[in-house]
């Protein structure tokens, strides 16, 4: 008897193995089941032709449902995975809160996975660690018996006790590489950015304003920092993810003195914000929409982050989504040093980075990987997702490349009530996502209500 597929993709232009073949995709049991030119017998067929078809994005950064402070992130992992489906994401990367000790971990990681119940995409955690008072090696077991194999630390935020120091990180390294897990790193000079800011309340009566950030979080504290861990990188061979790299001026230094592990062992991640959102908004009235860690960066380090995404020295592209919404903001507009951080990205991430990449003369082919396999290879999912090909999750996008539209709040669906690239007209258009053969996105708005999304455990060592 012919096989009967539960969903095929028609006409579509399918990104196998980095190029467009034009082909159709079948889908059985959440699996990709075949791909090829011949037609056959499927319960539901999507008409997609002349359109992209690619592999379900993978946002390997964003906090949903994060507290800091009095504050928690306006989205949780069913709004914000509905902002996420709605720009083409089917797995996030979200974060336990940071701990220090064995008990606290075991805890939150419970606590987190209870927490992502009712998650509208996949996602997978970083276990993230605050002054560590835990042998590293056996940090490393616990995260791997947890289905957990990243790490997350901040080399900075010694004033809100989140910081890990040089000794533990270089120790934590050398264990990392025994059990394959890769080392997440917030990469700022703590004590530079401390010592600015000290400075710059005391001029101010005790406070900071949002255009202060440009000054304490210069850019030699990410330079040096990302520098340096890159070094530990380099002499114990383990493998580092440096998180959100903003400036343009650190990827010449990392690309000068690491080349060589660039891409190998060391991966670098950045953000739409980053090479959309120019420093001299934080100096406007409305500085506090965009307050971020790091913080918006000069035009020249703009253009050097664009060159470094044209030359593929950026690894991947998470979002950091983080967003609070506007009331939370305002009241601290001069009192900096209360306002949570963070931006909105994670339903706009690709198509500002399809518009960067036109506007670049960059291949849309070679955007690709950095939303989907090379997350998925660095995260070690690629067993199960990141590429179209027969067996793996059944995780795919419909893009119409040509599409022209302008971002506006109203057409947002994440449970924040701003978004920092109101009125930007971009190219490129989501139409439908699909996670592992469920049509979750058609024509742009989510079509179903159910929280399907699954808890990706990945204990398994990573991929050399
Ligand atoms: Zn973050």
């Amino acid at each position: 008897m012919l096989e009967v597929f539960d969903l095929a993709l028609i006409g579509g232009k399918v990104f196998l193995n980095d190029e467009f073949v034009e082909a159709n995709v079948y889908i059985k049991d959440g699996k990709i089941s075949a791909v090829g030119s011949e037609e056959l017998p499927a319960e539901r067929i999507l008409k997609v032709t002349g359109l992209f078809v690619l592999p379900g994005f993978i946002d390997p950064h964003v906090h949903f449902s994060l507290k800091l402070g009095p504050h928690r992130s306006a989205d949780d992992f069913y709004t914000g995975g509905k902002a996420a489906a709605c720009g083409g994401v089917t797995t996030v990367g979200d974060f336990t809160e940071p701990c220090s000790t064995e008990q606290e971990i075991r805890e939150e990681i419970t606590r987190r996975v209870e927490e992502a119940s009712n998650a509208y995409v996949d996602y997978f955690l970083h276990l993230t660690i605050a002054n560590p008072e835990i042998d590293p090696d056996h940090l490393c077991r616990i995260a791997l018996d947890s289905g957990i194999n990243s790490i997350k630390l901040f080399t900075t935020y010694s004033s809100s006790k989140r910081r890990t120091d040089d000794w533990y990180l270089l120790q934590l390294l050398k264990a990392a590489a025994e059990h394959h897990i890769v080392v997440m790193v917030h990469a700022e000079n703590d004590e530079i950015i401390e010592g600015n800011a000290r400075k710059t309340m005391k001029e101010n009566n005790g406070h900071l304003r949002v255009k202060d950030l440009a000054y304490i979080r210069e850019p030699v504290t990410e330079i040096e920092a990302v520098s340096r861990v890159a070094m530990f990188a380099k002499w114990t061979g383990s493998k580092v993810y440096m998180a959100h790299v903003s400036s343009g001026l650190t990827i010449d230094h990392i690309q000068k003195a690491f080349g060589e592990i660039l891409g190998r062992n060391l991966f670098i991640e950045s953000c739409p914000h980053y090479f959309w959102l120019d420093q001299k908004l934080l100096y406007g009235e409305e500085g506090y929409r965009y307050a971020v860690c790091p913080p918006l960066r000069s035009y020249l380090e703009i253009e050097h982050l664009k060159a470094h995404l044209k030359s593929g020295h950026i690894n991947t592209i998470g979002t950091d989504h983080c967003p609070f919404n506007l009331g939370e903001r305002v009241v601290y507009k001069d009192r900096y040093e209360l306002m949570p951080n963070g931006l909105p990205g994670v339903e706009v991430s690709f198509v500002l980075m399809h518009t960067m990449a036109g506007e670049l003369h960059m291949p849309v082919e070679r955007l690709i990987p950095l939303f989907s396999r090379n997350p998925a290879k660095i995260m070690g999912i690629l067993h199960r997702k990141g590429e179209i090909s027969p067996g793996k999750d059944a995780d795919l996008v419909v893009f119409d490349p040509n599409a022209e539209w302008t971002i506006t709040q109203s057409r947002m669906h994440s449970a924040n009530d701003y978004t920092p690239y109101e009125g930007l007209k971009v190219r490129g258009r989501i139409l439908h996502t699909i996670l592992r053969g469920h049509v979750i996105v058609e024509e742009g708005e989510p079509a179903e209500e159910k929280s399907l999304g699954k808890f990706v455990k990945r204990g398994e060592k990573l991929h050399a």
